[in-house]
């Protein structure tokens, strides 16, 4: 099969819908993410993202594979513990994708190290994290930078994600939703997740991004959650905070 002919059926579902066409399409195929983190959420929204047919994704993660990883990790498989994350999913999303271009950064994300990246202003940012203190950094980056942020995580059998941008002087941030003072929240590292849950935020995250390349987002800043035991969704609309330090 040809490069065109290949390129051509993997659009082919997505140009079919009214909504995203041949022109949304080929803002996706223009589109460049940034994804932190290569858990079970970045492997998930990494892999819809990828196969959708996006230019360029720069995935970050510091992590090596480990055993415990493998129940909702769908990128990696047991020859793969003890290797870099990164590396790993760059050579999976390859096979699935090969015309991608996948930058890997194998280090804990900080300011200097986002302002390296040297990131396109449109670049959406995917945080995938599962710590406060990368969530924090990752937002003040979005904000000072003018990035879309779309944020997600997974514990127990709860998922909640939220899209944050690109107008912050009118819109909320990250951190007027949890602020660096709270101390009531959980970090998701070390805690029992049921496997599918990241998995569907990590797609509901995909959504999201495609939606905004697309221009068919709608801006209105809500934390989305499900509830997985009960099967329910909840969303709560998320406030400007006025003392916020870093979106005001
Ligand atoms: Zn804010």
């Amino acid at each position: 099969m040809t490069d065109q002919s290949l390129k051509m059926g993997r659009e082919s579902r997505h140009i079919s819908l009214s909504q995203i066409g041949e022109q949304g399409q080929k803002l996706i195929s223009d589109a460049t993410i940034l994804i932190v983190g290569m858990g079970g959420l970045g492997c998930a929204s990494a892999n819809y993202l990828n196969s959708s047919g996006i230019k360029k994704m720069f995935i970050c993660d510091f992590d090596n594979i480990d055993a415990t990883n493998l129940g909702r990790q769908v990128l990696f498989g047991p020859s793969d513990i003890g290797k870099q994350k990164v590396l790993i999913a760059k050579q999976q999303l390859e096979k699935i994708n090969p015309k991608i271009d996948i930058q890997t950064i194998n280090k804990k994300i900080n300011q200097q190290e986002l302002m390296r990246l040297d990131l396109v202003k449109n670049t959406i940012i995917l945080d995938c994290s599962d710590n406060f203190n990368t969530r924090f950094e990752i937002n003040k980056y979005c904000v000072k930078n003018n990035h879309y942020l779309v944020s997600g995580s997974a514990i127990r059998f709860e998922g909640q994600y939220a899209v944050f941008g690109d107008n912050y002087k009118k819109l909320p941030c990250y951190e007027c939703l949890y602020s660096q003072n709270d101390e009531s929240y959980e970090d998701c590292a070390g805690n029992g997740v049921l496997g599918p849950i990241p998995g569907m935020i990590g797609a509901m995250m995909a959504i999201e991004t495609i939606k905004i390349i697309c221009n068919i987002y709608t801006e209105k800043t809500q934390l989305n959650i499900y509830e997985g035991l009960s099967n329910e969704w909840r969303q709560i609309n998320i406030k400007k905070r006025q003392d916020c330090p870093i979106c005001n």
